[in-house]
């Protein structure tokens, strides 16, 4: 074992403060990696607040993070993938059974025994997984991603977890030219289902609570911008898009964008709100439509969306911080004032 740097919150509503922890040192099949960024998800806002406290409670201390990039400082004995000095990815997801169906499928995230970043039981330390708010973490090579070397590295970090979330239900559901496909919530999630919808070919309808973000939207890639709260605009897009990705993290009404599916179309939600939805059965009924949802994306599907991105030049647009401003960060966070990332730079841990 050796001792990490990292910053913790020790109940729901304590700020994060500089904290040491245990990592393990690596066995045969594990990677070091030091971390050079971590992306700040709203789910980790969720989790270490208690906002999915009937799903899935935190365990105090709490070291969130799961979009993670750094430099692999020494490998396993076993390990074939990486060697010391590569770049290296790691997502939301350090560990599974592997031998399951859904593991086999290379659907990771739905495996029964799938244990996450950070806040899972960790079998080689006991308590729970610590996740990228540190310097340094140690995973199983099998979760860990490679990284193209062209791309900027605080923009890449949200791939591991924005970036996934939005590619994965986009290939799924076809997302491709002739398409019209609307995003709904310009966050860390929602501006990359913009950049994918772009680059697949579709037509891109970006859907906002926030007028002030509808220049970055169309530079992002939107042809066209709909600020959400206004009904006219809403109803010009009547019965017209064939998929549209809800990235909201809060309470809102889902029947407003049912509404605007044509026969046969998909609202899938990737926004997790901690409250549940009221869904209009008619909604559904008349054009029979679908709802579904999408968790994140498996281990071979997440090294294609990087290898993708690495190809199309597509990274995240980040507000890089040192980590003594997280808890300002969590707070712009929830008013929706990021653009439209936030990446903690870990060289400020190095002072702390
Ligand atoms: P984020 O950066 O905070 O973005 C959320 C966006 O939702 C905001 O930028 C805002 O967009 C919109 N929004 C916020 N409050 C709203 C309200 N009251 N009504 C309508 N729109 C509102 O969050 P994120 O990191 O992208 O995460 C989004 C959600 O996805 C979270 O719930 C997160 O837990 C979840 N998530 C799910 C997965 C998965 O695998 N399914 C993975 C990661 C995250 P506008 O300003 O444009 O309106
Ligand atoms: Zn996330």
């Amino acid at each position: 074992m050796y001792n990490a740097k990292a910053y913790a919150a020790a109940s729901a509503t304590s700020p994060f403060a500089s904290t040491r922890i245990a990592r393990r040192d690596p066995t045969e099949h594990d990677v070091q990696i030091e971390i050079l960024f971590c992306g700040i998800c709203h789910s980790d806002l969720h989790l270490v607040r208690g906002e999915w406290s009937g799903l899935m409670p935190a365990v105090y201390p709490c070291i969130p993070g799961h979009e993670i990039v750094g430099r692999v400082t020494k490998v396993g004995s076993a390990v074939t993938k990486f060697k010391r000095g590569d770049l290296a990815g790691v997502g939301c997801m350090v560990d599974s059974d592997g031998t399951c169906p859904e593991c086999q499928a290379g659907l990771e995230q739905f495996c029964p025994n799938m244990i996450l970043t950070y806040n899972s039981p960790d079998k080689h330390l006991g308590g729970v997984t610590y996740g990228g708010y540190s310097d340094s973490i140690v995973v199983d090579e099998r979760f860990v991603l490679r990284v193209p070397s062209n791309l900027n590295l605080a923009g890449t970090a949200p791939l591991l977890c924005a970036g996934i979330t939005t590619y994965s239900p986009m290939r799924r559901w076809g997302v491709s030219k002739g398409k019209k496909v609307g995003v709904v919530g310009l966050g860390g999630l929602g501006h990359m289902g913009v950049k994918f919808a772009r680059a697949f070919g579709a037509h891109v309808v970006v859907f906002t609570t926030s007028p002030n973000k509808k220049e970055d939207a169309l530079r992002l890639g939107a042809d066209e911008v709909v600020v959400s709260r206004n009904a006219n605009e809403m109803q010009k897009h009547a019965a017209s898009f064939d998929f549209i990705l809800d990235a909201v993290s809060a309470d809102h009404d889902v029947n407003a964008y049912l509404q605007l599916l044509r026969r046969d179309g998909i609202l899938t939600l990737v926004g997790a709100p901690a409250k549940p939805l009221a869904v209009v059965a008619f909604g559904l009924i008349l054009g029979r439509k679908s709802l579904s949802g999408s968790l994140i994306g498996g281990i071979p599907e997440t090294q294609e969306m990087l290898d993708f991105c690495g190809a199309h030049n597509i990274t995240a647009d980040v507000e890089v911080i040192p980590i003594q401003k997280l808890n300002e960060a969590y707070e712009r966070l929830l008013k929706s004032d990021v653009k439209y990332r936030f990446s903690i730079d870990m060289a400020s841990l190095k002072s702390t």
